[in-house]
């Protein structure tokens, strides 16, 4: 195969394969090189293509010049030919007079130049043939360069894809980790209420503290997995949203209830604020608290103590605008484009509380952009910090209160009433053993008498043991048992986290009042 040499500027021959037929052109060509002082050509000359082509294929050329018409070959077929031969060979073509338009044409399809036989004269023809091959020779180095950044660019394709897949993998396996770590989480959990509660045995002041120790830690070890679990679910796009009208106000009061304690114990006042307008939103109650929680938790750990922290919602058209602030220590200008990054953390010298993971940020905006939503952050140093979202604002039916009766159990009172086909348990005092086989009785004799839907009011509910959640359970089984559904409300936060992990609460009830609860709730058979 032929192969370019560039001796341009060197001393050595200009390798140069003529393929020409008629002898009197080749010798004139031969005399005209032959006269140039500064360069020497090497010339090797054939009269037929195919003798051209051999050469081409076997032997170093730098440089063709060609004859269009030739015994074996006639017109733009012979450029072609010999292009093909050896693409990387730079060719002169030759031509007469007459067929320019042909030579013009050769040169669209990549002969490097043309000369025309009658006009050739030795400055001509060398000028001719430096050109042809320093045109090919920066062609050939433009080609490579095309030729690497393809090479290069289909590279980095394969390792994006490569890491997208790890990614993938990783996201799944901290999924499943995370997941799996929950069930024994779960148990333990259920294994400790329940010798907190005395159940099996009194406890001592002493165990009492133990307990509440492995209670803190379970809390603790129980957000760092579902911290993982969410993460992972965020970014391998699996997280689910359930999207229910939510009652702002409750869930922001259920926040601030929830946080108290550490508010407290830095001296900081941590206050709700949602009007009536700004009430009811389409979101997923459990993911906005666990937004909310995120940031009220940040502002309390991150600031100094006796700060002001406030959650408020604004009504705006048909959206409402949830915003957390602080007048704390504020994030710094240069933290704030990162801020968001899965473990990206604020180095403060002091000021701030104890140190998280760097994940709750990232979380949160997870969480507000499955909403549809943004997360959006305005911040000034020494002012304070203030996080902002939009959900959609959603009007609410109210119900009319309708029929109500009142049964009085063993320290409980029964009170239900009825709204439309729906039924409303209100229990006020305490959820024993002793009352609930009685209780029991009462409730199938609601959902026989007045519907299949039931919520189940526990804002009055001073106490409940774990055979109090068991029949809890119960109560769901027999509202399906009549093609209904059963909602708790307003239920404490530890409680809470026991019927969530158990399955009974479902995820809408808890955060909502009476009337979202009863909006969230779908008969499988709708009454007549
Ligand atoms: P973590 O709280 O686990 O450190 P986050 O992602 O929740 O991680 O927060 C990232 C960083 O943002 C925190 O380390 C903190 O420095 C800063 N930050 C977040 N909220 C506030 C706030 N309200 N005031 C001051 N700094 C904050």
């Amino acid at each position: 195969m032929a192969k370019v040499n560039h001796r341009i500027m060197s001393t050595s021959a200009i390798k140069t394969l003529l393929i020409e037929d008629n002898a009197g052109d080749a010798r004139l060509m031969a005399e005209t090189l032959a006269e140039v002082r500064d360069v020497r050509f090497d010339m090797k000359c054939v009269g037929r293509l195919s003798e051209g082509l051999d050469r081409l294929a076997s032997e170093e050329v730098d440089v063709v010049l060609l004859d269009l018409f030739l015994p074996d070959g006639q017109g733009i077929d012979t450029f072609l030919r010999a292009h093909r031969q050896a693409p990387e060979v730079p060719i002169v073509v030759l031509t007469g007079y007459d067929d320019e338009n042909m030579a013009v044409q050769a040169m669209h399809e990549g002969a490097q130049d043309y000369l025309v036989k009658g006009r050739l004269d030795r400055n001509l023809l060398l000028r001719s043939i430096r050109y042809a091959m320093e045109r090919n020779q920066m062609l050939e180095r433009l080609n490579q360069s095309v030729r690497e950044r393809a090479a290069q660019a289909a590279e980095l394709e394969r390792s994006n894809e490569r890491l997208q897949e790890l990614d993938r993998m990783k996201s799944e396996f901290v999924s499943v980790v995370s997941h799996e770590l929950r069930t024994p989480l779960t148990s333990i959990r259920a294994a400790i209420s329940l010798l907190g509660d005395g159940c099996l045995g009194k406890l001592n002041e002493e165990q009492k503290e133990y307990i509440d120790l492995v209670q803190r830690n379970l809390d603790r070890l129980e957000s760092l997995v579902l911290d993982v679990l969410n993460i992972s679910r965020i970014e391998s796009g699996r997280l689910q949203i359930d999207l229910l009208q939510a009652d702002l106000r409750h869930l922001a009061s259920d926040v601030v209830q929830m946080l108290a304690p550490q508010a407290k114990a830095r001296q900081c006042a941590l206050t709700a604020g949602v009007p009536e307008n700004a009430r009811f939103a389409r979101c997923d109650p459990d993911k906005i608290t666990q937004v909310l929680v995120n940031l009220v938790g940040n502002a309390i750990k991150h600031n100094p103590e006796r700060i002001r922290i406030g959650i408020s919602a604004a009504r705006d058209e048909n959206r409402i605008r949830v915003t957390v602030s602080d007048n704390g220590i504020g994030i710094p200008l240069e933290d704030q484009p990162r801020i968001f990054e899965r473990f990206y953390q604020v180095r403060r010298q002091s000021g701030g509380g104890s140190q998280g993971t760097g994940l709750g940020l990232a979380i949160s905006r997870g969480l507000v952009e499955a909403h549809g939503g943004k997360l959006r952050l305005a911040s000034e140093a020494g002012k304070g910090t203030a996080f902002s979202f939009d959900l959609e604002a959603v009007e609410v039916q109210t119900w009319e209160k309708g029929r109500s009766q009142t049964w009085e159990l063993e320290g409980l009172t029964v009170t239900a009433e009825q709204y439309g086909d729906r039924v409303r348990l209100l229990l006020c005092g305490r959820i024993e053993e002793t009352n609930f086989p009685r209780l029991t009785r009462v409730t199938q004799e609601i959902l026989e008498r007045w519907g299949n839907l039931l919520v189940i009011d526990l804002s009055e509910c001073l106490y409940m043991d774990s055979r109090g959640i068991g029949h809890l359970i119960e109560l769901r089984a027999r509202a399906a048992e009549h093609g209904g559904d059963l909602a708790i409300v307003h239920v404490q936060p530890r409680l809470r986290k026991i019927l969530d992990s158990l399955g009974i609460s479902k995820a809408i009830a808890c955060h909502s009042d009476l009337t979202v609860a009863l909006g969230c709730l779908r008969p499988s058979n709708p009454p007549q």
